[in-house]
């Protein structure tokens, strides 16, 4: 795993020294892997590529250095763990609804000596009571349908910020629906970034979602609504 992570760093303009930590993490979630769900992913080079290095691409989208970023349903940590791990200078909110991943989290992070990552244990909807507009960046991968996210994530983000959202490159159709949503939060899609995974053939994309302003009041709603009538 180490020779291929030092590859896809290299080929992002990442620190290939930073390989032997996110190897570090991989091995933590693999091991709690046998006793509780964290992922289907367990062939280290599919982890590698699939987990790590998709999290690491989104470093090439944003700059993170100095920034306040939240990971929106983190689960197992991604893409919130290898972005504490490659930018220090950033400051990593790892949110989720699960308190066991949470907790799980917690030891990684300080087994890993991570102290620019704050393990949280909440929804996103009401989590926005207490940090409304408080990030400069959000980040998501694989928690809800892009209307339904915009909702949970863009309350968070402060004007002047971005939320990225990381989805499929077939997801035209997901974000068009998605349209009125990110208008209604004070969103504007300002681009669709397609990248390939270094050292894999799969490819990927993260909508760059730019807050332009504030959220209005009464959003976001209780969980149950935004489903239920997705914006
Ligand atoms: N982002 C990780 C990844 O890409 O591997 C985990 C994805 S996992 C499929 C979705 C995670 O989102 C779960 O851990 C779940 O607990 C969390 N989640 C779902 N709804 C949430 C909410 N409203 N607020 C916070 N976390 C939520």
């Amino acid at each position: 795993m180490r020779e291929l992570l030092r590859a896809g760093l290299a080929e992002l303009g990442l620190d290939p020294g930073k390989a032997e930590k996110l190897e570090a993490f991989a091995r933590l979630v693999l091991e709690k892997n046998r006793v509780m769900n964290l992922t289907a992913i367990t062939d280290e080079a599919a982890f590698a590529q699939l987990h790590l290095l998709d999290s690491a691409a989104l470093l090439r989208v944003a700059d993170f250095r100095g920034r306040r970023a939240v990971d929106v349903g983190t689960g197992a940590g991604f893409p919130g763990v290898p972005l504490c791990i490659l930018c220090p200078e950033a400051e990593l909110t790892l949110l989720d609804s699960t308190g066991k991943r949470v907790d799980f989290l917690r030891g990684a992070c300080a087994a890993l000596g991570l102290e620019n990552a704050a393990c949280v244990h909440a929804r996103a909807e009401e989590y926005a009571d207490d940090r409304r507009e408080g990030f400069d960046l959000a980040v998501s991968r694989a928690v809800a349908e892009l209307a339904v996210l915009c909702e949970l994530c863009l309350p968070l983000v402060a004007v002047g910020g971005q939320f990225l959202a990381m989805k499929g490159t077939e997801s035209d159709e997901e974000l068009a629906r998605a349209a009125r949503a990110i208008e209604r939060l004070g969103g504007r899609l300002s681009r669709v970034v397609d990248y390939r995974i270094p050292t894999s053939e799969v490819s990927h994309r993260v909508a760059v979602i730019d807050k332009v302003s504030p959220t209005p009041q009464g959003y976001p709603r209780p969980f149950g609504r935004i489903k239920k009538n997705p914006l």
